[in-house]
């Protein structure tokens, strides 16, 4: 067990919107350890730099957009899902050493087995986006047996280039529409819909049996999950894929499970939490 961190930080560039500072300053005070998770605005260009003081000074944290694929490089050492999804948005220290982690795997396979009731098994999930949270649902669905995505993405080299990564259990689809034609799960990885009312395919295209996850989130939920649920279907947002990569980055840097419901609690009601 490496030792408990000097300080908790998230490392982006903006981070002013981000809900994570609320929700681990929430665990962190249920469970009665003494320190203030500080959002750290960091430009590209200071991206290194930062995190090797923040090695020297026994830090933990997390990473979050535009950064998570350059840190995999910085870090001295990854964990496997770190390694498989070539992202981190973990991070602490281990006998000196920066040590690399991806949770964004275990939380959104968590918000999908609270949507579904179970993990797929068997399942055709339409995957819209290629880009970092795409390939965080790539990795969770190669531990679910049977399970295929079909891969839509407006960059057709970026979505061949993730496939091709994922070849034993995803394809290419020519558009949304194709995407989620017989799927029984479609995840939304792609920005769509997070400062306006627009969607990331039309709602008439999905089956009438479909299950949405949009990876948004935004107070008073996603028009594409409201849109789903008058249409009858299950549909959630982001914000369960959001808390339980936090909880599980806590476990990871104090070796104790958060309070997951003061966790919900602090992003309150506006939140749905
Ligand atoms: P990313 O690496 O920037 O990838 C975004 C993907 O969406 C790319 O394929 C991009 O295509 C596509 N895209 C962007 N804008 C689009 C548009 N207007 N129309 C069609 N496609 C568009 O971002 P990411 O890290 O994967 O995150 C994607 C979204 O997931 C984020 O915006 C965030 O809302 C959500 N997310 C949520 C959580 C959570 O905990 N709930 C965690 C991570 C991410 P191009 O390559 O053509 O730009």
């Amino acid at each position: 067990m490496s030792p408990r961190p000097a300080r908790l930080v998230l490392l982006g560039h903006p981070v002013d919107h981000s809900l994570s500072p609320r929700i681990q300053n929430a665990a962190l005070r249920g469970a009665g350890i003494p320190l203030t998770y500080e959002a750290l605005d960091v430009a590209p260009a200071e991206l290194e730099r930062s995190l090797l003081a923040l090695r020297e000074s026994g830090a933990a944290g997390n990473v979050t957009i535009p950064h998570k694929e350059r840190v995999v490089a910085i870090c001295e050492t990854l964990t496997p899902e770190a390694e498989r999804a070539a992202a981190v948005n973990t991070f602490w220290v281990d006998d000196g050493r920066l040590v690399g982690h991806n949770t964004d795997i275990g939380g959104v396979s968590a918000a999908i087995g609270a949507l579904l009731g179970a993990p797929p098994a068997n399942a055709r999930i339409a995957l819209l986006g290629a880009g970092g949270a795409a390939a965080a649902v790539l990795c969770a669905i190669e531990g679910w047996p049977g399970c295929r995505a079909v891969l839509h993405a407006r960059t057709a080299s970026r979505a061949e280039a993730l496939c091709g990564r994922f070849a034993g259990v995803c394809e290419l689809a020519g558009s949304a529409e194709a995407a989620v034609r017989g799927a029984a799960l479609v995840v939304n990885a792609t920005p769509i819909g997070l400062h306006d009312e627009s969607m990331p395919v039309e709602l008439d295209a999905l089956e009438s049996t479909s299950a949405v996850l949009d990876l948004v989130y935004r107070p008073a939920e996603t028009t594409f999950v409201r849109a789903a649920r008058s249409r009858g279907l299950r549909a959630a947002d982001g914000l369960a894929m959001l808390i339980e990569q936090g909880a599980l980055a806590f476990a990871r840097w104090f070796g104790v499970e958060p309070d997951r419901r003061a966790m919900w609690s602090s992003v309150g009601r506006e939140f749905g939490g």
